[in-house]
């Protein structure tokens, strides 16, 4: 009989944990399973806004695939998906490559939601992938040469888009970057400007107001510019466009004011709701077979009316049990439906402080920064083991690199 193929589209965190469950659970010889994903490192996406400030090494985000993969059970494929056939059960890559598949994951993560407003597409920065992070760091150290020459200040008036989870995160990692760039620069701290840009009245709509009251006074603390109740009209490379008439002399818009499906999903001709791919209780893309789809690419129910959001919380525990239902499918026996664990949400505001919600329990400042730590551990633990945290540990940021 011939070798069933199991082929998983994407190497986030979705992918790669249903890997690891795959290496752990299938027999050898019992499935080819290849991986393909766009880069050959595997960047951990709840860690993109500190590439884009420059505070942590370039290693300690990005990570080499193949030192990844424990066994020989998964063959990696480094390629760009452009199309999948269904029908033929054919996936098609930029280089021309086809990879036949009998039960295909897809697991191709997040697009930036930019809500057609003029000018944000081809001006803000995006938090999206490493490399779009890392543009953003480098467009920072532009403007500080640049600064140097011109005085220009709209050079160093940096604006967040969205100040919910990940912009509350980008603005804390500013914080923590910025004095160290105005000191190797040699320019006064005071010179800076941070602001946070957000339609809601608060900052990070949706957490508890103990949260909300302490990032609010956290931020006007450290002097960063709140604009609450306030949307972006249009952006150009020089300047935001505010709704309250104003008109912000601004080099540099960061956007992190919503997130989507990728793009490549509206093209494969699959049902698609919400930028996103319906899937039923066990995972599995609805009226397709053989196909799974778990974390940002797929949108999975809670409830009849609410959708889990797009977080890591989710795709790694969908990951823990698509790997098994995918083998189940295989070896055809039942399937388990997915239950969704809700453990609680911790957003960084720079490394040392903190805020959010664990088990029920609301937290804040230190000790919340250090529960960011073990979350971020926690993940490690799932992805290489304590070794992989050790070799993470060890890796220290070199400066202005
Ligand atoms: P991803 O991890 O994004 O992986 C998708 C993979 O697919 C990538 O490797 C990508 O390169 C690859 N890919 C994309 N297109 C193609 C293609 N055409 N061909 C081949 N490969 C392709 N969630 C939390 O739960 N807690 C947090 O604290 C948290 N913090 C966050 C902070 C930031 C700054 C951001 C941006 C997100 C944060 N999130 C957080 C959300 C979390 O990162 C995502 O929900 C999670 O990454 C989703 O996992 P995924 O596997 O679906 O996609």
């Amino acid at each position: 009989m011939k070798t069933p193929k199991i082929v998983i589209l994407g190497a986030g965190y979705g992918g790669l944990i249903t890997s690891r469950q795959l290496e752990k659970s299938l027999s050898d010889g019992e499935a080819e399973v290849t991986l393909i994903n766009k880069h050959d490192y595997h960047y951990i996406s709840t860690q993109l806004h500190k590439t884009g400030a420059g505070t942590a090494s370039d290693d300690k985000i990005a990570l080499h695939i193949p030192n990844l993969l424990k066994t020989n059970k998964i063959h990696f494929k480094k390629g760009t998906v452009q199309n999948v056939d269904f029908g033929k059960k054919k996936v098609y890559l930029d280089s021309g490559d086809k990879i036949e598949y009998d039960y295909l994951l897809i697991s191709l993560g997040f697009d930036v939601a930019t809500f057609d407003i003029p000018g944000v597409e081809e001006n803000a920065f995006k938090i999206k992938s490493f490399q779009s992070t890392k543009a953003i760091y480098n467009h920072i150290l532009r403007q500080f040469s640049a600064y140097k020459i011109d005085a220009d200040p709209s050079r160093l008036t940096f604006a967040v888009a969205g100040a919910g989870f990940t912009g509350i995160e980008m603005v804390g990692e500013l914080l923590e970057a910025l004095p160290n760039l105005c000191r190797a620069y040699d320019i006064p701290f005071s010179k800076t400007r941070i602001i946070t840009i957000e339609a809601c009245p608060t900052v990070l709509p949706g957490f508890d107001q103990e949260a909300i009251d302490f990032t609010t006074t956290y931020l006007k603390k450290n002097n960063v510019e709140l604009m609450t109740s306030t949307k972006i009209r249009k952006c150009s490379p020089t300047s935001i466009d505010l709704d309250n008439g104003e008109v912000l002399p601004s080099k540099t818009l960061i956007w992190a004011a919503g997130v989507r499906g990728n793009f490549l999903l509206e093209k494969l001709n699959l049902p698609i709701s919400r930028g996103r791919i319906p899937v039923d209780e066990f995972l599995r893309v609805k009226g397709v077979e053989n196909v799974f789809c778990i974390g940002d690419a797929a949108l999975c129910m809670k409830d009849e009316k609410n959708a889990l959001p797009p977080t890591a919380q989710v795709a790694l525990q969908q990951a823990v049990l698509c790997g098994p239902n995918m083998i189940a499918s295989l070896r055809g026996e039942p399937l388990k439906p997915f239950m969704y664990h809700h453990k609680g949400t911790v957003a960084s505001i720079g490394n040392k402080v903190a805020v959010g919600k664990v088990f029920g329990l609301k937290i804040s400042g230190s000790f919340a920064a250090l529960m960011k730590q073990v979350i971020e551990a926690r993940y490690l633990l799932m992805l290489g083991g304590p070794s992989l945290i050790i070799k993470q540990l060890l890796k220290i940021k070199k400066p202005y690199t």
